[in-house]
């Protein structure tokens, strides 16, 4: 197993959460979310040592856009991966410096585009009346300093969740290989600014052989436009994120080095930088999330534990339970994982609908009021698809470095979302 692997164990996070009560962060609080940071970084380190330089391997925002944990993302060397403007000003806010800053929103404005070109972002475009926007910029006076690439569906075919798939042919983000592939190139004959190549065929549920039939597929495209350009232009080859995670021991997971030497391969002698936009692969896993237990039910089939996380945080899991799910585990109010197995437990989030229930037919040992609920691998796609149903506050968010515990985002208070739905 490698960094890349590993998944925060039980006994680890039951530690962290011994831990965490001995200084007193869940006096006060009904949930909580703790990020693993070195296990980030040193999966982050992983990632550079994988791939050849020059490389850019920008962790894709959306997965988890907490401030002071891109900070320690960008701290390790990697970029950040934007899929909208608001993740830029993130980015920003975290200290990365605006070349390291890949803009891949697929409905930029050209108010948006105007400021990626001036701060000097690497912008990808989606499409080619986008590449007409930014041609309009250019010839009206902005200089581009940074890369600019057009993002390609490779067309290697959806993979098994459909919400995440984007690469088959009426997938709605970049430009279909076919049957535009003259189009494209005729793109980068007509704007000589053009120098990258962006793919990104989807998350959890891609093979490793469709990320690599489609780093195959950008590469060739490359090598024609070269080749047709007669010279090299293509700089920066792209190939977005997409590897998945662990959320079962018993999971395959496609290995880093193996997909990273085949991307290299195609590499070799063409002088080109490699671009990676992963999220869910180094985040999902650094992530735990601890709830009390508030009430335990039992009903005339069922028997549910009420906790403090439910479809606000856990939105995937909860509605589409057949394609995404978390294993849980339960301690007793000091942190030590309870034993023994009590038949099957619902686990019920917080909110007043029927079908917030985050975990069903699970068999757990018996919970009680005052247990702590553990969701593991939860660092990517939870937080940050946030629901306001409901309108209760975010849960803290607490960071692991070392022996140190640190708030990396407090609690959002009452107050804060009378704010939030406030004039
Ligand atoms: C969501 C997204 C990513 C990250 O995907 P993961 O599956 O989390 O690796 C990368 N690039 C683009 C364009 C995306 O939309």
């Amino acid at each position: 197993m490698t960094v890349w692997t590993e998944r925060i164990s039980p006994e680890r996070a039951a530690e962290i959460l011994r831990r965490a009560i001995a200084r007193g962060l869940l006096e006060d609080e009904r949930a909580l979310v703790i990020h693993d940071l070195d296990l980030m970084q040193a999966r982050i380190a992983y990632l550079r040592s994988a791939f050849p330089t020059p490389a850019l391997h920008s962790l894709a925002v959306k997965a988890n856009p907490v401030v002071p944990i891109l900070k320690a993302a960008v701290e390790a060397g990697a970029g950040l991966e934007c899929a909208s403007w608001e993740e830029v000003m993130l980015s920003r806010a975290a200290g990365c410096e605006p070349a390291k800053i890949v803009f891949d929103s697929p409905a930029k404005t050209v108010e948006e585009l105007r400021f990626a070109l001036e701060l000097g972002l690497h912008l990808n475009a989606d499409n080619f009346d986008e590449l007409a926007r930014i041609g309009a910029l250019i010839e009206g006076g902005l200089a581009p300093a940074g890369p600019i690439g057009l993002r390609i569906n490779p067309m290697v075919g959806a993979g098994t969740i459909a919400t995440t798939s984007v690469s088959d042919a009426d997938s709605r983000f970049g430009v279909a290989l076919e049957p535009d592939r003259s189009k494209i190139i005729a793109a980068f004959e007509r704007y000589p600014w053009l120098n990258a190549l962006h793919a990104h065929v989807g998350s959890q549920g891609v093979a490793l052989e469709q990320l690599i039939r489609a780093s195959e597929r950008l590469s060739s495209l490359a090598d024609e436009i070269d080749t047709r350009i007669g010279a090299r232009r293509i700089e920066w080859l792209d190939v977005g994120g997409g590897l998945p995670a662990r959320y079962d021991d018993a999971a395959e997971l496609p290995s880093l080095s193996a997909y990273a030497a085949e991307v290299s391969s195609r590499l070799e002698g063409r002088d080109r930088g490699i671009v990676t936009e992963f999220g869910r692969a180094i985040q999902a896993n650094c992530g735990f999330a601890v709830s009390r237990i508030e009430y335990v039910k039992r009903m005339q089939r069922t028997r549910y534990a009420v906790v403090h996380l439910g479809a606000d945080f856990l939105m995937r899991p909860v509605y589409q339970p057949q394609a995404w799910r978390h294993e849980v585990f339960i301690t007793d109010a000091l942190g030590n994982p309870r034993t023994g197995e009590d038949g099957e437990w619902n686990i019920a989030g917080p909110l007043c609908f029927g079908g917030d229930v985050i975990a069903r037919s699970r068999v757990l040992p018996e919970p009680r009021p005052d247990d702590y609920l553990v969701v593991r691998d939860v660092g990517a796609y939870t937080l940050s698809m946030w629901s306001r149903h409901c309108s209760r506050g975010l849960p803290p968010v607490i960071g692991v470095a070392g022996d140190d515990l640190t708030i990396l985002k407090r609690r959002e208070q009452p107050e804060d979302v009378v704010a939030f739905w406030s004039g």
